[in-house]
């Protein structure tokens, strides 16, 4: 890719123009050193401009519906004003890129409006992960003037623990009739749910999805009490048919209502910035350390001795680092 001086992109990103977003998340997301660059100073631009949107994150195991309730939800607000992103984080990207969103036949409305912009996910195989490059991409999308990221990550692996490291409000999607093993989705993550949203409730299904609402709520009431004091919710939808959507919106709207009073609101979004702040430096420093002159030598040799029982690993550790 050929890239263009930094004004082009933060002007385009200023002046909402999609094209350029796209191309300035494409640099965010190369590993080529030139784009890294370039792409930081387009970040450092954005950063003033960014920071004034929801960030919701959204999972559930494949097939519960998510992008269904996206296209759904998204449709939903956009209908009241919002301009929204819809961003995903894909576990399964490495091996088959764009898996999650890169299937043409999912969101098909909002893919064509106007209100709304849909990122496929990055692939992972960066510095940082995945998860350095979908946060920035929010920041992104943030100066472009969208007011609500998604942020849909598929619940089965370690990526929802990114995503609810970067999002004020974590929903998780559940179908009912299916146990939890069944759904793979974890206890943790569970926990992490400011709302769980039981799909496909509508016609034969309603009964069943009314018994697991239960079930889950009185589930909910056995974990610890949640930092921000808010009550997680569990509530019933169908993306198909299009109920329980605005509803959705609701609970988000009362959480956003009592976490910015409370001032928890504030103070997560701090946190998770030095938690990112902290997260970026480690992982420089790993791989300032392992690029070090003459690093790979001495460890080879230091390992061998580690191997041979003559030093201990611990020992070998402070050796290594001079301790
Ligand atoms: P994802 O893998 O979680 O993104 O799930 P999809 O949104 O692709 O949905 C999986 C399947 O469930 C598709 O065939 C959808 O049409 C269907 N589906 C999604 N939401 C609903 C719903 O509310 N009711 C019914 N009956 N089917 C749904």
């Amino acid at each position: 890719m050929k890239t263009k001086e930094l004004s082009y992109y933060t002007n385009g990103i200023e002046a909402k123009n999609t094209v350029i977003l796209s191309q300035s998340i494409t640099l965010v997301e190369s590993s080529k050193k030139e784009h890294q660059v370039l792409a930081q100073q387009i970040i450092n631009h954005c950063l003033p401009l960014s920071g004034n949107s929801i960030r919701i994150g959204i999972t559930g195991v494949p097939g519960v519906g998510k992008s269904t309730f996206i296209e759904a939800f998204g449709t939903f607000l956009t209908g009241i004003g919002k301009k929204i992103a819809v961003l995903a984080i894909d576990p399964t990207s490495q091996q088959s890129r764009g898996s999650i969103l890169g299937d043409k036949t999912r969101m098909d409305n909002l893919a064509v409006n106007p209100d709304a912009y849909i990122r496929p996910s990055a692939s992972g195989k960066t510095l940082g992960g995945v998860g350095q490059k979908t946060h920035e991409t929010i920041l992104l999308c943030e100066a472009a003037g969208y007011e609500i990221i998604l942020v849909e990550t598929v619940g089965v692996g370690q990526s929802e623990t990114e995503v609810f490291s970067m999002t004020d409000f974590f929903l998780l999607l559940m179908i009912a009739g299916a146990g939890d093993e069944l759904q793979g989705i974890k206890r943790g993550i569970m926990e992490m749910a400011d709302a769980i949203l039981i799909n496909k409730a509508e016609g034969d299904n309603l009964i069943k999805a009314k018994q697991a609402r239960r079930e889950y709520a009185n589930a909910l009431h056995l974990f610890p009490a949640k930092e921000s004091d808010w009550i997680p919710h569990v509530e019933l939808c169908s993306a198909l048919q299009n109920t329980g959507i605005e509803e959705a919106w609701n609970i988000i709207e009362s959480y956003l209502v009592k976490t910015k009073t409370t001032g928890y609101f504030e103070k997560n979004r701090k946190r998770q910035t030095k938690d990112w702040f902290y997260k970026f430096l480690n992982h420089q420093v790993l791989t300032s350390f392992y690029e070090g002159n003459g690093i790979t030598e001495q460890l080879k040799e230091i390992e061998q001795q580690v191997l041979n029982g003559e030093i201990s690993p611990f020992e070998a550790s402070r050796i290594v680092m001079g301790n």
